[in-house]
């Protein structure tokens, strides 16, 4: 019985070690056979052409550097370098399904200054939820969730426009993904800086906001025209847009006093064109408060 169970034991040692032996032998004899795991990654030839593909076929490839999926805004142009009527863009393609109304709603807010800010866009009333559709045919370039802008869809057309639609409640569509005029890219909503449900809509080109007007009409829910020129009366807002931002800043510095060595209410209310009775409700000071050195007061 133990010679038995000893020679299972031998049979099985010698069987390992000899199929052990035989696996080296062949390792050895295919050496240089390549081993399938450490092949070099091929690209197949359709995945080459993909590639290249996504690199050059972005809508006006010729106008602008690159495809810049991360930041909202491409780089702007410098307006100096335009003259007057030398540019004309076409808006209407024989091609492609031309324009459609991104929303039938009213314009609660055009381009222009707005209290202290510049309005880069259309903002279009709708509810949480309505179905916007992009503009033109195009390629989406950014569709994500900005601090301002919310959810976000910016969208390139061949023509170097590029639309923007913003404070979406949903996003329909992916970046890369090619569009067409009325295609539903999402659903109107109240992200980002928004006050209430509505659209913003903006129109650029290299960067540069244009007046939605330019080119849309918001009551008839159609192009002005057939062609856009772009001169620098297209961009003469940039000044007015500048002041905008210089009144802010202006007021931001000037938004706290600091109150130095025997300041009165009285005398800096003076100084600010206000009155002692509007600076002590605005800084919940009583008559009988006495001001100390350094402190701040809300203008
Ligand atoms: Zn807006």
């Amino acid at each position: 019985m133990k010679k038995s169970i000893v020679s299972v034991f031998l049979f099985l040692f010698c069987y390992t070690a000899f199929s052990g032996v035989k696996g080296l032998v062949v390792f050895g004899l295919d050496k240089e056979k390549p081993v399938k795991d450490t092949v070099p990654f091929v690209m197949e030839e359709d995945e080459m052409q993909e590639d290249t593909d996504s690199l050059f076929s972005f809508p006006a490839s010729d106008l602008y550097c690159g495809w810049d999926t991360i930041h909202t805004h491409s780089t702007k142009f410098d307006i100096g370098s335009l003259q007057d009527n030398v540019k004309e863009i076409a808006l209407y393609d024989k091609n492609s399904c031309t324009y459609a109304h991104p929303f039938s709603g009213n314009v609660t807010s055009g381009f222009g200054p707005r209290k202290r800010r510049f309005h880069y866009g259309a903002d279009i009333d709708l509810e949480v939820g309505d179905a916007v559709g992009v503009a033109f045919d195009g390629k989406v370039r950014i569709a994500k969730r900005s601090k301002t802008y919310g959810n976000v869809v910016v969208v390139r057309h061949s023509n170097g426009l590029e639309t923007y639609y913003a404070h979406l409640s949903k996003i329909n569509v992916e970046i890369g993904e090619e569009v067409f005029a009325g295609q539903i890219i999402g659903l109107g909503g109240n992200t980002g800086h928004s006050r209430g449900s509505h659209l913003h809509f903006e129109v650029r080109y290299l960067g540069q906001p244009i007046n939605p007007t330019d080119i849309i009409s918001f009551t008839e829910h159609k192009l002005v025209s057939d062609t856009l020129c772009l001169s620098k009366k297209t961009f003469s807002y940039v000044c007015e847009a500048k002041k905008a931002a210089g009144k802010n800043y202006a007021n931001s510095k000037a938004k706290v006093h600091i109150v130095k060595k025997g300041e009165t209410l009285y005398a800096i209310a003076r100084k600010y064109k206000t009155s002692p009775k509007e600076l002590s409700q605005k800084n919940r000071l009583k008559s009988t408060n006495i001001l100390r050195l350094g402190q701040r007061i809300k203008l």
